[in-house]
């Protein structure tokens, strides 16, 4: 059963979870309790069976012939490798290549999965309405979950970003998937105001009737969401296991992770294997220049109020992450009556303070550093120069922040970083880094080609041809106008 982080609710089933997201009075939904993996018999087995027995651990009121569809994402050719998450050695590093999906960003492990959790958990809660997705995107995320949700009976998914605020690569990523159930609209407003709007919408009554009476129900497809949070646990595991294949580390002997950081997901999952009983040491948390949580680390002040900062790792261009909230429910003892003040000095003023106590657990379990502009650049050349190795800008992240603790600590331990993206998603980033005066000029599909050329890798499935695919229609819409556009598109 699951729980809230603020204790607001009767403990729910997986699939109410699932279904609704987040906890409607405010909080996240948090398991109950959280098994313990006897990840030793996982020793021989392919991807899609680890994946299966671990979701099979927490979703127990779903379908097992989903879970087993569910899984066999991973080996029906929609990755780009029968590994569809290698561990491969750079320097004194493993590196987990998380972007061998459809779209090149490790979003697609969990978005492929997410639909199959998602309409199963309708089903099992007797609700046969069609489920409209809505997500606000800067860029990855509405890509990952247009492919996710391509042609998925009983779903439509419409996608909002800002108008010029996302790279060219990845609009033309959105506009050219396709599929008879997707919609792609182009809000005039930068990514706030483009967010806020379509939170206000989730919370219209109005529209909410609406779409009832067309036998319709409003669902999202972000990162909160535990059917989000679930995959990506696997791959940790995974990479335990291929740690020990390699020689990199014996049974039983803990590892580092690394994970470039934005909105607390993916390090969160990391941090739940190591709940689970999988052998981690020390969990690296790698910010870019917005480093709310390398500040929180240090002060146990989490300060929302500072400047926002673009970067090369847009990504991880978050000052509110989300799903810090469950990392601290852990780390104060489970205490919600903690994170509810806490929370609510967050929406009054901005910022808030734990005690020291819960401090100091959050540093025992993990490091928290940050890396800058130069230093991210610096580390994709050298990188490349040392190793003939490229690395995106959030990659390079995790990678300086790692370099920087090890210093610090004299920590040797093996230690892997999670990969987040392909290089050639960031191809006009990457490219700067290699030789700034050289390529400045590029376009993205120069840079793209240039790419293939100097390291001799093929461009990525997802954005090859990407200029001449047809395109579909995108409606540009007001930020005051979303609601209306909803029911003009789909409640007439
Ligand atoms: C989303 C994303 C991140 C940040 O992951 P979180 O789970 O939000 O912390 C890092 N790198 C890339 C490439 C991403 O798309």
């Amino acid at each position: 059963m699951y729980i809230s982080t603020r204790g607001n609710i009767t403990p729910q089933t997986s699939a109410q979870a699932i279904a609704s997201g987040m906890v409607s009075q405010g909080g996240l939904f948090v398991a109950q309790d959280l098994p313990l993996i006897n990840w030793q018999e996982y020793m021989d087995w392919d991807y899609s069976k680890i994946a299966l027995s671990i979701m099979n651990s927490y979703l127990n009121d779903l379908p097992q012939e989903v879970l087993e569809n569910a899984v066999k994402v991973y080996q029906d050719g929609r990755f780009d490798s029968d590994n569809p998450a290698p561990l491969v050695q750079v320097g004194d590093c493993g590196l987990l290549e998380l972007w061998h999906g459809p779209t090149a960003a490790f979003k697609d492990m969990a978005l492929q999965v997410l639909p199959y959790l998602l309409t199963s958990s309708l089903k099992t809660l007797d609700m046969n309405a069609d489920v409209l997705i809505l997500t606000a995107t800067s860029g990855d995320t509405g890509k990952a979950a247009l492919e996710g949700f391509k042609d998925v009976p009983g779903t439509k998914m419409v996608v909002f970003y800002p108008e010029g605020g996302v790279s060219p690569v990845q609009e033309r990523q959105m506009i050219t998937t396709g599929g008879g159930n997707t919609y792609i609209s182009a809000v005039q407003g930068n990514f706030d105001e483009c967010q806020t709007a379509v939170k206000d919408v989730f919370s219209s009554e109005d529209l909410r009737k609406k779409l009832a009476a067309k036998n319709m129900v409003f669902s999202s497809a972000n990162s909160i969401n535990w059917g989000r949070l679930l995959p990506q646990i696997v791959y940790y595991f995974w990479a335990y296991l291929q740690a020990i294949r390699q020689g990199k580390t014996v049974t039983g002997e803990p590892i580092n992770i690394v994970v470039p950081t934005g909105n607390f997901g993916n390090i969160l999952a990391a941090y739940y294997a190591k709940m689970m009983g999988l052998p981690i040491g020390k969990l690296i948390c790698a910010s870019n220049k917005n480093n709310v949580l390398a500040d929180f680390f240090q002060s146990g002040i989490y300060d929302t109020k500072r400047s926002f900062f673009l970067t090369s790792s847009p990504s991880m261009d978050i000052l509110l992450s989300s799903n810090f909230e469950r990392f601290l429910f852990e780390a104060s003892g489970r205490d919600a009556t903690k994170i509810t003040s806490w929370y609510n000095d967050l929406t009054r003023t901005g910022r808030f303070q734990v005690d020291e106590q819960t401090l100091d657990r959050c540093k025992e379990n993990m490091f928290a550093g940050w890396a800058d502009e130069n230093e991210v650049m610096d580390t994709i050349q050298k990188t490349f120069k040392e190793y003939n190795y490229l690395v995106d800008p959030h990659t390079a992240v995790g990678m300086k922040v790692y370099q920087d603790y090890k210093q610090k600590s004299g920590d040797d331990k093996y230690t892997i970083i999670a990969s987040t993206a392909s290089p050639f998603k960031f191809a006009n980033s990457v490219l700067s880094a290699l030789d700034k005066d050289k390529y400045s000029d590029y376009d993205s599909w120069e840079a793209l080609n240039t790419l293939s050329r100097i390291t001799g890798w093929e461009i990525p499935l997802g954005l090859r041809n990407l200029k001449d695919k047809p395109s579909q229609e995108v409606s540009r819409v007001k930020p005051e106008g979303i609601a209306s556009y909803l029911t003009s598109q789909f409640v007439k």
